[in-house]
């Protein structure tokens, strides 16, 4: 595999901490140490603990080696040679047993790399010359344990982790970066907006939402099936747990068994919690005959899916085990159809997106993910089904003029997808969106309909997912706005704040004015002083705050306090309904 040059860099970066590692600890016991999206590190076993203390040292000796580091030296080795040499370090001869069983011929090449007086047990993959490294560029950052070969039955071994960019100033602003990102990390602002929470007793990665919470996410939903109708999608309600038979029928089952939870037993038959929903909208699809006039049939669902994920992989609103898919099945007639439908959902998405002030290009981009004609056991065989399949996805992505890449070995099992990816605050990429195409589901569960010519014919199916899990999106907007959400998703959308308890009257008068049209108001009329009660509202990350007191009252003329800003402006009530109405209804 060719790698790119920061690669290389990092996975030098490695080899000279290393190096620097024994010159401090000679006795210590190298396990393995790649590159990574961020830098590098490498696992070691020392004979005696090292602290954060230690990072300084051993980074202040890599600049002194990157000084005296040229190129690296790669050569082949017997298996003899690399026992020999490695004979002292149990995980470097568990390394060698691994390469010289691979079950790939071509694969079972030992190789070792030198530099400078360090050697390691290597595939290759450096840089030219270590001077290449800017020396500022790379930074110690910290030190974890980690179980060898990531099996917690084996040695927890001392991880260092280095950061390493191209210059010193892009190291400096992935610092800047992170500390922004943390300031926005969804689970902490989770917490202080007074968002979600979780519970011991409820259970790991199942998240109980909070009235606030749960208003964000209701307008999320309302505003996702309202827009899916107005594109002629059928809203549906399945249930959240089915027969085995049903994933055994779909052939999910062997694919999930992994993720699935235990089967429940109901006198006698085995029911599943459901991992996904397809199987479940076929049925509906199924329990009439169709014709090509009903086609295509666009079958939306808000469904709830229950998917194992282990304890060390949950992470705030990301990684449940539990959580709710804007999820779609489009039945088609046939690939022009499909190729239409998978369109219209990048449409769908890409209106999605610019509501939430994401740029196509910017924010987000296509990936034309494809399967892998040799591999039989990871994809269906149909190698023509695939090429067309491929080709229409591809034509479908061309005429959007927009850049898209293209990834290989990334497709569903039943057919090639485009995923819509997208980087969180924390600069990761990951796919938020997917819209796949499948061949497979229709012939195995006969999604069948009669043709203009009377004939019984097979369709196509698209699934997709529109604003992906709610939770993640929930997720990735309170980063992505840093709580600041605009007023149709704000909790609160106004705070009003009456000066003195005699004001308190007609401060109700105008909250029930406003709440009379859905806006939601929190009229505060607790004993707290005011400058309490307006940073109250600002940590609350409130959109729009009134002060009212004796002036406003006679003149009519109320002073609105508006968050993002120093700004007071002066506006009457039926101004301000009209103001808060439209900002609602345009979602701006
Ligand atoms: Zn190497
Ligand atoms: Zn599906």
């Amino acid at each position: 595999m060719e790698h790119d040059i920061l690669y290389k860099k990092r996975h030098s970066l490695s080899h000279l901490m290393a190096s620097a590692v024994l010159s401090f600890f000679p006795d210590t016991k190298l396990a393995i140490g790649p590159a990574i999206d961020n830098g590098f590190y490498y696992d070691f076993d020392f004979s005696a603990p090292i602290t954060d203390k230690d990072l300084g040292k051993i980074e202040q000796k890599m600049r002194e080696l990157l000084k005296k580091w040229g190129g690296f030296e790669g050569k082949e080795i017997s298996e003899d040679e690399a026992r020999k040499l490695f004979a002292d370090n149990p995980y470097k001869l568990e390394l060698i047993d691994g390469i010289v069983k691979n079950p790939d011929a071509s694969a079972r090449k030992i190789t070792v790399y030198t530099s400078g007086d360090f050697t390691d047990l290597c595939a290759g993959g450096h840089v030219d010359n270590v001077k290449e490294i800017e020396s500022g560029s790379f930074k110690l950052d910290r030190i974890a344990g980690a179980y060898w070969r990531g099996d917690e039955k084996n040695k927890m071994l001392t991880r260092i982790y280095g950061l390493a960019f191209d210059t010193k100033a892009d190291l400096e602003k992935y610092q800047a970066d992170q500390i922004e990102a943390e300031k926005r990390d969804h689970r902490k602002l989770g917490k202080e907006l007074d968002l979600f929470v979780f519970s011991d007793v409820v259970g790991k990665g199942l998240p109980l939402f909070t009235e606030k919470g749960a208003t964000i996410r209701r307008e999320l939903e309302r505003f996702i099936v309202d827009e899916e109708i107005r594109r002629g999608y059928k809203h549906v309600c399945t249930p959240d747990l089915a027969k085995i038979d049903l994933y055994k029928k779909s052939g999910h089952y062997p694919y999930y068994k992994d993720s699935m939870y235990a089967p429940i037993k109901i006198d006698e038959e085995e029911f599943m919690l459901r991992p996904m929903s397809c199987p479940h909208h076929f049925e509906l699809y199924l329990s009439k005959p169709r014709t090509y006039k009903e086609l295509p049939m666009r079958i939306g669902e808000l469904v709830k899916l229950y998917r194992y994920e282990q304890s060390g992989e949950l992470n705030g609103l990301v990684r449940l085990r539990g959580f709710c898919l804007a999820d779609a099945h489009i039945i088609c007639a046939d690939s022009t159809q499909a190729a239409d439908e998978v369109n219209g959902a990048l449409d769908l998405i890409d209106y999605i997106l610019q509501i939430f002030k994401l740029e196509l290009g910017k924010n987000y981009w296509y990936r034309l993910s494809l399967g892998d004609r040799g591999d039989d056991k990871k994809y269906f065989k149909d190698d023509n089904a695939w090429d067309e399949a491929e080709e229409k996805l591809r034509l479908v992505l061309k005429a959007r003029t927009s850049h898209y890449v293209e990834a290989s070995g990334e497709a569903a099992f039943y057919g090639p997808k485009i995923d819509i990816q997208m980087k969180n605050v924390r600069g990761k990429e990951d796919t938020a969106f997917t819209v796949q195409y499948d061949f497979v589901m229709p012939q195995r569960f006969k999604l069948n309909y009669i043709d203009r010519d009377g004939k019984e014919k097979q369709g196509i199916v698209v699934h997709r997912s529109s604003i992906g899990c709610i939770e993640r999106v929930m997720a990735f907007l309170i980063e992505h706005y840093a709580g600041n959400f605009p007023v149709w998703l704000s909790p609160t959308q106004i705070k009003i704040i009456p000066v003195r308890e005699n004001h308190n009257e007609y401060a109700k008068k105008v909250a029930d004015e406003l709440r009379s049209l859905d806006i939601r108001v929190d009229l505060d009329t607790t004993d707290e002083g005011m400058g309490k009660k307006i940073r109250a509202g600002k940590n609350m990350r409130v959109p729009y705050m009134l002060v009212l007191g004796d002036k406003e009252i006679e003149s009519g003329e109320l002073a609105l306090e508006i968050r993002d800003g120093a700004r007071q402006e002066k506006i009457s009530l039926e101004n301000l309904k009209t103001r808060l109405q439209k900002e609602i209804k345009e979602r701006v």
